[in-house]
């Protein structure tokens, strides 16, 4: 009995662990045999946090489009997790230099691509092991796990995946389960790529996560990824290029996590891979954005993602499997938990060092320009905690970022300075510098971003100390205090402005705009100034409240105006201004589209402008009376050359003769190109006769001469056309590629000009620029009684050019 008894002692604490369910008793399969749904997730997380209150918060920070809810669980001991706050606390302390904190924080972010579907199942064997037989590890961590940064794009993929897997699963690759079609799930609901947003924030995932980040600025950041079927994983260090910011022991101590990896993949016998393809240097990612922020962010990619499903057998015939998957992400995982947890104390001195080198140059960037996107980029900081403040009206010397040259700016009360010397000051070079450094022009991404050419602003960067006031937010009071007027007016220069037009209009709102410039009580219009008459909307009861409701919303100024004959100019009842009135609008969807560029648009609509539109897939699109609609867009993508048949081209053609409005992107463009009747011609390509004996391996040094890595030129743009209205010169547009067409006859609203075909920031090919040269990058073409317009550069990109998107709302609404 005695015997027994001490046995059962020592059977106690297994008998206590094994009352904390796994995954894989907890869902009732084994992990790894089927796909978890999201809601099954959150189930797991809930219940660990209910069983383990003690050593695990969970936390809500916000919800996804399609309301599924974002999670981030903290985990550490009982004491730590006693402390959490002030632990948080003396951590952040450690950014300005104070206390001696003697915690790491370890942040593990999964599933960002929906459609990489392994990392979230990985997490829950992850965060149950860091509860059980690895807690250890958390005698002085902390560990924050987003078990799922997309769940609206896993779930797409998981429920699709549920319903096309055969039963049992099929390794054949030709099977349909591994054939996920357009509407994949690597992204999230608006079809944006989450690991491309961090910097730009335009969606609400990336928003709600970023609050939290931000709150915490852990020591090591992963990013969970997949990559495909052929390639076995990759870890830490990444390749070049880096950016000139990532200190030495940021590159160093990727090496240590890396090779602590290597350890137990090489017991295992599994392959893996480091050094290659996936660089450190666009700010908008999953590792590189937690680096510039002083932490180590890394990207690991399994081999698999959205065609490995279940199980599949790759090129060298392998079976690849969910479970080994999860086995290698579950490795990871653990292994950078181990490596931090050994140089808490390392980490926290590396940490503070970071935030304490603030000698950079340039020290200080001034930007002046347009109130709108002042106010906008200033939107922007806040989220990422750049301070700004504005001038005290004294003239400074550096790089002048619209002529690309040494030159001077004043710093005024409207202006914004933005210094280095601050908390995120490694983040502000990155962002606003205009040229970051490349160790090597071969890279995964777009090489420029610069923000005061992607917001349109005349900015300086200067390397003298800027005397500087707070900055305080506009007093102004919007609304109409006198509704009795004949008409009001508002000018014409920012999306803010679209906007304010686009909710009139959704109000049944009859809006006029001057196609030539006027002047009025001592005031000038330009082109596209909006003019709102009484009479015009005589019809519409609530007319008052509803101009006074969105000039409050939008804070957008209105000048009351008791007459419509104008000083200079057109009056209000000339031809020469234009009436506006509702708009039915339609987006080609589906195969000939790219995912990508039509979620640009999609959110475009939806989240930005808050205007409707009709999404017409192409499967159908042969059947749908286009007479329904006033404009139709068609997005860039790469199938346009078999969708665009001859039939497909007439039945458009025939819609636009008859006053329908065509805005093809990118891609479409191709398509059109091909086809009779329209004016658009792509720039023929003389081919040089480089020498076609060289050596094998140049290859890839080979391509990068025809190649834009996302780079930035100067345009020249005539602001007569109604697609350039509420524009001045000089205009910079990100070129992502090398597609050039020839200037239309009439109607190039943008255009590089002679001698406009170099980068003022960014990288381009020797080939590629001769390629550009003097070509199209947007134009309108009259057919008929309607309109074509042609945007073979991308305005919309990613969302965050904010300066382009005035562009798209003029080729709605001011092409007539
Ligand atoms: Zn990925």
């Amino acid at each position: 009995m005695k015997k027994f008894l001490s046995s059962l002692f020592l059977l106690l604490p297994f008998i206590l662990l094994a009352q904390l369910k796994s995954p894989s008793e907890f869902l009732g399969y084994e992990l790894g045999t089927q796909f978890t749904r999201h809601h099954q997730v959150v189930d797991y997380y809930q219940y660990l946090a209910q069983q383990e209150p003690s050593r695990l918060q969970l936390m809500h920070y916000g919800e996804t489009n399609e309301r599924r809810p974002l999670l981030l669980a903290f985990i550490s001991t009982e004491s730590n997790m006693k402390n959490l706050e002030e632990i948080r606390n003396a951590h952040l302390d450690n950014v300005k230099g104070e206390g001696a904190p003697n915690m790491a924080i370890v942040w593990l972010s999964y599933n960002v691509h929906g459609n990489e579907s392994v990392s979230t199942e990985a997490s829950m064997q992850t965060i149950y092991d860091l509860l059980t037989s690895k807690k250890d590890y958390l005698e002085d961590l902390v560990v924050i796990m987003d078990p799922c940064i997309n769940p609206d794009g896993r779930d797409r993929y998981v429920n699709w995946y549920n319903q096309y897997k055969n039963t049992p699963y099929n390794v054949d690759p030709n099977s349909k389960e591994h054939h996920e079609g357009w509407w994949s799930g690597r992204s999230n609901h608006y079809m944006f790529d989450l690991n491309r947003d961090w910097a730009w924030l335009t969606q609400v995932e990336s928003q709600q996560r970023l609050k939290q980040y931000n709150k915490w600025l852990p020591h090591v950041h992963v990013d969970f990824h997949e990559q495909g079927v052929d390639n076995p994983y990759y870890f830490a260090p990444a390749a070049e290029p880096y950016h000139e910011v990532i200190t030495d022991f940021q590159r160093e101590f990727q090496e240590t996590i890396g090779k602590n990896h290597a350890k137990y993949f090489d017991a295992n016998g599994w392959f893996y891979f480091t050094k290659e393809v996936f660089d450190l240097l666009y700010p908008s990612y999953g590792d590189t954005y937690p680096t510039y922020s002083g932490g180590i962010g890394m990207t690991y990619e399994q081999g698999g993602s959205g065609r490995a499903g279940l199980g599949i057998i790759n090129s060298i015939g392998d079976t690849l499997t969910l479970k080994d998957r999860i086995a290698h992400h579950h490795t990871t995982g653990l292994s950078t938990v181990e490596v931090a947890s050994k140089n808490v104390g390392r980490l926290n001195t590396e940490f503070r060092k970071f935030y304490q080198q603030k000698n950079f140059r340039p020290q200080h960037f001034i930007l002046n320009g347009n109130p709108d996107k002042l106010e906008a980029l200033a939107n922007l900081l806040d989220q990422h905690g750049i301070e700004y403040n504005t001038g005290s009206n004294a003239s400074y010397k550096g790089f002048n970022y619209t002529t690309s040259s040494s030159g001077s700016l004043r710093a005024s009360k409207n202006s914004l300075v933005v210094s280095t010397d601050q908390t995120k000051g490694t983040l502000a070079k990155v962002l606003f510098e205009p040229k970051a450094k490349l160790s090597d022009s071969v890279t995964y991404d777009i090489t420029a971003w610069s923000l005061p050419y992607a917001y349109g602003l005349d900015a300086l960067a200067t390397e003298s100390s800027v005397q500087q006031s707070p900055y305080e937010s506009s007093k102004e009071t919007y609304g109409i205090a006198n509704t009795n007027s004949y008409a009001y007016l508002a000018d014409w220069n920012s999306m803010k402005d679209a906007k304010f037009l686009a909710e009139l209009l959704n109000k049944k709102v009859r809006v006029r705009y001057a196609q030539k410039p006027f002047s009025l009580d001592g005031a000038n219009y330009d082109r596209g100034s909006l003019i709102i008459v009484r009479a015009d909307n005589k019809n519409l009861g609530d007319f008052t409240q509803i101009l006074d409701n969105a000039s409050k919303k939008y804070t957008k100024k209105l000048t009351p105006a008791n007459t419509g004959f104008v000083d200079n100019g057109k009056d209000f009842g000339s031809s020469y201004v234009e009436v506006l009135q509702e708009l039915k609008i339609a987006v080609l969807s589906g195969e000939p589209t790219s995912t990508l560029r039509f979620g640009e648009i999609w959110h475009f609509f939806e989240q930005q402008l808050n205007y409707p539109i009709s999404v017409l897939d192409e499967s159908y699109f042969n059947r749908v009376d286009l007479s329904k609609y006033d404009i139709l867009i068609l997005p860039d993508g790469w199938g346009y050359y078999s969708f665009m048949t001859e039939k497909v081209a007439e039945k458009i053609k025939d819609w636009v003769n008859k006053g329908g409005k065509l805005i093809a992107m990118g891609g479409a463009v191709d398509g059109l190109a091909k086809q009779k009747g329209f004016g658009i011609k792509e720039k023929e390509q003389k081919k040089d006769s480089t020498s076609n004996l060289q050596a094998f391996d140049t290859s890839e040094r080979e391509y990068i001469k025809s190649a834009i890595t996302g780079a930035i030129f100067k345009t020249t743009v005539d602001t007569t056309n109604p697609l350039a209205y509420g524009y001045e010169e000089p205009y910079f547009t990100l070129k992502l590629g090398d597609r050039s067409y020839n200037y239309l006859e009439g109607g190039n609203a943008v255009y590089l000009a002679e001698g406009q075909n170099t980068p003022v920031s960014g990288f381009a090919g020797s080939d590629a620029k001769k390629k550009i040269a003097e070509t199209l990058i947007f134009g309108t073409e009259r057919m008929g009684r309607g309109h074509v317009i042609y945007m073979i550069d991308n305005p919309l990109f990613r969302g965050f050019w904010e300066n382009g998107k005035l562009f798209f709302a003029n080729a709605l609404f001011m092409v007539n």
